[in-house]
């Protein structure tokens, strides 16, 4: 079951009248951590925004956004007198909240300064806290959904999160992942595999289909195996996410059926091509994962391959991964999506990614949005409940100062987060039109 599942759809309903007391829980709603998945009992709450870009490509001037059960359930032409208990963002522009399909909320540096390592001395609690501050770095940053795939410890913060007891975007995970030994490696084993993880309660499939960049990137999955894991994967029902880097690797996975492919810096104009013609989800990083490894070496030097042959494989992939970003937002049609594959240190910081892929990829930034939003959703399977900014979908809202759809940066200068119609986060700039 996916977190989303759990929000209910509610019936369209007038708006409430705001009495002092609701107002008084409207203000505290801004301080105080969710109390619990109780959205159908707030009261309706408008925003009003200068501008809002929907999520699909789209924007409009000067409209009204209401939400109550934690969804959007009107949006009009702003008119007269903001309701009391409404919310005027002035100039900022109102954006669904973002999606990240690629981060790993378990990774974090620890006080000595170091990638948190099992045996470093770190006790459960403050491994826990941690965890628990990438997300809310997450959310803060305007990430109202992320997809965290790798770490068996996700489980715990994800349904902390999505029950309401601590603040964080939605979570996704795939709770570990498969690669060419597990079970040994034969098709049945990989499939029993699959079942496992499905059993425990994953989200979705990780399979590691090729070494790290690191280590060159060559494929490590046949394409016997690649068909058993993505095929029970879809069998299951469940999406499989597969990390591959070399041009073979990729393709392997796009002929297999796999989902969406991750990394893919060795991808060429035939591969771009593949994934286009199976429809396949591609999701290659530009460069804020290259960029937090390289600026911060004494996080992970020495550990794995984290070591001066793997840093210089990771410089010389930026430029190659710039350019990959480019081809593949030139390429018609390819399902483009945004995923930063933030580790350690990167929590919070996933907008980097964003600008990066406008400004040094040069995809056009619309399209960069819509990555992030729409077409992120749809990539997750709920492409009818987030990612738009529009009547019955979940009130995932985020407002920007400045206009990202004409200067990217202002992804980064996030001052409203609302999630299933909870704010989290409103820093307004007084700025009003
Ligand atoms: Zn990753």
């Amino acid at each position: 079951m996916t977190p989303i599942s759990r929000l209910p759809r509610i019936a369209r309903s007038s708006a409430t009248p705001w009495s002092p007391a609701a107002r008084v829980a409207g203000c505290l709603a801004l301080l105080a951590l969710p109390a619990g998945a109780q959205p159908a009992a707030r009261p309706s709450i408008v925003l009003r925004a200068a501008r809002v870009i929907d999520g699909t490509g789209r924007t409009a001037r000067n409209q009204d956004v209401t939400v109550q059960g934690g969804r959007i359930t009107a949006m009009r032409p702003s008119a007269g007198l903001l309701p009391a208990g409404g919310i005027d963002l002035g100039t900022r522009t109102l954006l669904p909240g973002f999606i990240d399909t690629h981060v790993h909320l378990g990774w974090y540096i620890t006080d000595k300064a170091r990638l948190h390592e099992d045996r470093d001395g770190d006790t459960p609690e403050v491994s826990t806290l941690q965890r628990a501050g990438n997300a809310w770095a997450t959310l803060r940053a305007g990430f109202t959904t992320v997809q965290s795939i790798g770490e068996a410890d996700n489980a715990v913060l994800r349904d902390a999160i999505n029950a309401g007891r601590i603040p964080g975007p939605r979570v996704l995970t795939s709770l570990g992942s498969l690669n060419e030994r597990t079970g040994g490696g034969t098709p049945d084993s990989l499939r029993a595999a699959v079942r496992r993880f499905k059993a425990r309660g994953a989200d979705v499939i990780k399979i590691f289909a090729s070494k790290s960049i690191r280590d060159g990137g060559e494929a490590t999955m046949t394409p016997e195996q690649l068909d058993a894991t993505c095929g029970e994967s879809k069998a299951q029902g469940l999406r499989s996410v597969v990390h591959a880097h070399s041009a073979e690797a990729v393709q392997r996975a796009a002929r297999a059926g796999c989902t969406q492919v991750e990394h893919g810096v060795f991808a060429d104009d035939a591969t771009r091509a593949l994934l286009t013609q199976r429809g396949t989800y591609f999701d290659p990083q530009c460069g804020l994962v290259f960029h937090n490894y390289l600026d911060n070496k004494p996080w992970f030097e020495g550990i794995g391959n984290y070591n001066a042959a793997g840093f210089a494989s990771m410089e010389q992939a930026i430029p190659l991964a710039e350019k990959g970003i480019g081809l593949a937002a030139a390429t018609p049609t390819l399902k483009l999506v945004f995923g930063t594959d933030a580790v350690a240190g990167a929590h919070g910081r996933n907008a980097e990614e964003l600008v990066c892929r406008v400004r040094r990829g040069g995809q056009p930034a619309m399209d960069a949005l819509v990555s992030a939003t729409s077409r992120a959703a749809e990539s997750l399977g709920l492409g009818q409940e987030i990612g738009r900014v529009a009547v019955g979908y979940a009130a995932d809202l985020i407002a920007t100062d400045g206009d990202p759809s004409t200067q990217i940066e202002a992804s980064q200068r996030v001052s409203f987060v609302m999630k299933a119609g909870q704010v989290y986060r409103n820093e307004g700039t007084g700025a009003r039109r």
